[in-house]
């Protein structure tokens, strides 16, 4: 049974040119113990994503117009804000992108995580105190003793994001979600994050929705993958399967654009070909032929529809679970996988 279902979610943005949704008719499901990667450009819908899950798009300016988010029996999309609360940080965790507008400038890094296990956990202020030191070595920070009495802009980014993460963990929440977490921090550092979320997993059986750009982190440490374009889920699969022979033109365009952090230095950077999608202007049909090399006329009206590849030779069949939103997907499948080096 799944720990997290969210069911055709749609997220709507009213803006100067009219209404985007931000996320259209996304679903997904996350079990205990399991780590499923949220992936794609800029404005694809991850970060949205990421604020639903939590409950927090209202704060960002959206509105939820469909969709169910079942958690422990409980359609969470139905909550009240005053029931929201007690779900975050105790329940479900989010670790926020940006680090500095998540931590409250004006208190203490120690003090903000000690209200966390106070509430949460129910530990005196003096045990509330020691758990939050233990914490923060916990993530890697020095001196964890001192560093409980400064404020976050005392601290470095990367220190900041790994005392997020602290507070994220310390109520032991069933499922984390993990905005870009390792965004902040060197590949060392990025690495111990990742190993944290792991024992997580292995340790409690916690859940972790990874929202990321950076594909070589995701086929190292995903057991599924979702590829987003303009709001939608365009193709899922295991990460193996996905990333060693994509069937979406786009996942292929993106892995092939991936960042190469195997030395100092990006070995290539690279972007996916074409204009990255207008959400208040999207195109007719598949919304990635603009950029699509393969678009076809029917890709141009007519808008293809996730599913499956009902042919059975012997890689389909490693491909049962796998779904891609492209008219084109069985040729693509069927064509040899990419290599792993450019
Ligand atoms: S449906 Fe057409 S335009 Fe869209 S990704 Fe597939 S081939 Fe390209």
């Amino acid at each position: 049974m799944s720990l997290l279902d969210v069911k055709n979610l749609r997220v709507r943005y009213d803006g100067p040119r009219g209404p985007v949704w931000a996320v259209d008719q996304l679903s997904f499901e996350l079990s205990a113990g399991e780590l499923v990667a949220l992936v794609g450009e800029s404005g694809s819908g991850k970060s949205t994503t990421a604020l639903a899950l939590l409950g927090l798009v209202p704060i960002s300016g959206g509105t939820i117009e469909t969709g169910e988010l079942w958690y422990e029996g409980r359609n969470l999309l139905t909550l009240s804000e005053g029931e929201w609360a007690k779900v975050r940080a105790s329940e479900i965790a989010l670790v926020f992108q940006d680090a500095a507008s998540a931590l409250n400038p004006y208190l203490t890094i120690g003090l903000q995580i000690s209200e966390v296990l106070e509430t949460h956990r129910g530990l005196s202020r003096r045990d509330a105190r020691k758990e939050a030191a233990r914490a923060l070595g916990d993530v890697g920070l020095p001196d964890p003793e001192a560093k409980l009495a400064n404020y976050p802009h005392e601290l470095s980014g990367g220190q900041r994001q790994r005392a997020l993460l602290a507070m994220a963990l310390v109520a032991k929440p069933r499922v984390i979600v993990a905005d870009e977490p390792t965004s902040a921090l060197d590949p060392a550092l990025g690495l111990h994050v990742l190993e944290l979320l792991e024992r997580e997993r292995k340790t409690r059986g916690a859940g972790v929705v990874l929202v990321s750009h950076d594909l070589e982190l995701v086929a190292a440490h995903a057991d599924r993958t979702y590829v987003l374009y303009a709001g939608r889920v365009v193709e899922h699969a295991s990460a193996r399967e996905l990333f060693a022979a994509p069937w979406h033109p786009y996942t292929a365009a993106l892995w092939r654009a991936r960042a190469r952090l195997d030395g100092e230095r990006p070995r290539r950077l690279a972007a996916v070909p074409g204009n990255p999608v207008d959400l208040a202007n999207l195109p007719a049909g598949c919304a990635f032929h603009p950029r699509c090399e393969l678009a076809r006329e029917r890709c141009r009206s007519e808008r293809p529809e996730l599913s499956g590849v009902l042919r059975s030779d012997a890689r389909m069949s490693l491909s049962a679970a796998r779904r891609a939103a492209c008219f084109e997907k069985e040729s693509l499948a069927l064509e040899r996988p990419l290599e792993s080096e450019p």
